[in-house]
């Protein structure tokens, strides 16, 4: 199936036969158990980590809507099933608590996961190693390898089949945030988990924070297990609201990607601007992923402006964009990463990942291209940047 068809009925098959159009939103945290064997028996299941039981019993271990999502997801992933959580974060957690041992993780990546592995909070031992450092790293004990392509926020793409090669017996995990199942399936490539920050492009309408791990059922079973445990749910009405954004995610994802792949060009060519990191953009991608591992090169871009002060000008000058931290809204978004999302990022990692003082990422929205190009003209032009980039 077509991926605009797939995401239209996507965990949908049941609806016909309960004479619905749309999903219901389930909001009980707790169910009759007329049958309290019948309870028993699904309490168990639950505390198994099952995926269905006969009755949902409480909120925490089971709820209908989140399971609509989960499976619409999935179905979009390639995966056998998928596990969603309260946020991005709450997923990662979930899945590092759902393997415990030494954790491999290649930088850059988004700065909470980044802060949340190097904190040790969770009790792994982490190496921080480059792309091509993993197969080195492995230890008898590692439990993962942790990537994130295209990474936050300079698009830097790692080779998910070259890593999962390098991995061999480790489970590798990829963030598929930026990318999407739109334009990238790490499933096929051999990963073993493919994990979301839903809050952007999957829910898109910047009105919903969740997460998401699309994997094997025998994988989910341990992740439901953390999930009924430590309690970070999804909530059903963000549940709902995720599965409705999957319906128009192509849709979305291509008018962006449209919109980002010329502004990269235009905002390359102006004299305000020191460096473009797109991966749309000649020189930008030498192992040819885009085309091989990605469909496309996405709807993120970043650009350096030279200096703090000059990048936060451009911030403070948009009129259309809105100045503000995450991404995948239909809505053009832009923000200082050195300075908000990637603060936390300990100053060698910064470096590493390309976090400079004067770049600028730029969530492409779905708007009229040249609305966005007057506006992002008008703000790094009125402010006389030109001069000192270059
Ligand atoms: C935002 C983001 C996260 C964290 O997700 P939340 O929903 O904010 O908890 C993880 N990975 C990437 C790539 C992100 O952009």
């Amino acid at each position: 199936m077509f991926n605009r068809t797939l995401d239209v009925h996507a965990g949908r098959a049941h609806l016909a036969q309960q004479g619905v159009h749309v999903p219901g939103i389930d909001l009980s945290t707790t169910y009759p158990l007329h049958d309290a064997a019948a309870g028993t028996a699904s309490i168990d299941a639950w505390a198994n980590g099952d995926g269905t039981a006969q009755n949902p019993v409480y909120a925490r271990l089971h709820n209908p809507t989140v399971a609509g999502f989960e499976a619409g997801l999935a179905e979009l992933e390639e995966a056998e099933t998928a596990v969603a959580f309260a946020s991005g974060m709450a997923a990662t957690t979930g899945l590092l608590l759902s393997r415990q041992g030494h954790v491999v993780a290649v930088r850059p990546m988004y700065g909470g996961t980044d802060h949340l592995l190097s904190s040790g909070l969770l009790g792994h031992e982490v190496t921080w190693v480059e792309a091509d450092g993993v197969a080195e790293a492995i230890r008898p004990d590692t439990s993962l390898v942790w990537i994130e392509t295209p990474a936050n926020p300079t698009l830097q793409m790692v080779d998910i089949a070259e890593v999962v090669a390098q991995a061999g017996d480790v489970p590798v995990v990829v963030d598929n945030t930026f990318a999407t199942p739109v334009l990238q399936k790490p499933l096929r490539l051999g990963a073993r988990f493919v994990l979301h920050s839903a809050t952007k492009f999957l829910g898109g309408h910047g009105d919903v924070l969740g997460g998401v791990v699309a994997c094997s059922e025998a994988d989910a079973k341990a992740l439901r297990q953390v999930r009924v445990i430590t309690g970070a749910n999804l909530h059903p009405l963000a549940g709902y609201l995720l599965h409705r954004g999957l319906q128009t995610l192509t849709l979305r994802v291509r008018a962006a990607q449209a919109n980002a792949l010329i502004l990269a060009r235009r905002l390359q060519n102006h004299p305000g601007v020191r460096v473009v990191h797109y991966p749309g953009l000649p020189g930008t991608d030498p192992k040819g992923l885009v085309g091989r591992q990605m469909v496309g090169p996405g709807c993120v871009l970043a650009f350096d402006v030279g200096t703090m002060n000059r990048a936060r000008a451009v911030m403070e000058a948009v009129q259309l964009a809105t100045p503000a931290v995450s991404l995948g809204a239909v809505d053009t978004l832009i923000q200082h990463p050195a300075s908000l999302t990637h603060r936390v990022v300990e100053d060698e990692a910064k470096q590493l990942g390309g976090v400079t003082a004067g770049l600028l990422r730029l969530s492409v929205g779905i708007e009229e291209l040249e609305d966005l190009w007057a506006d992002l003209d008008r703000a790094l032009s009125t402010l006389e940047l030109a001069a000192a980039a270059k």
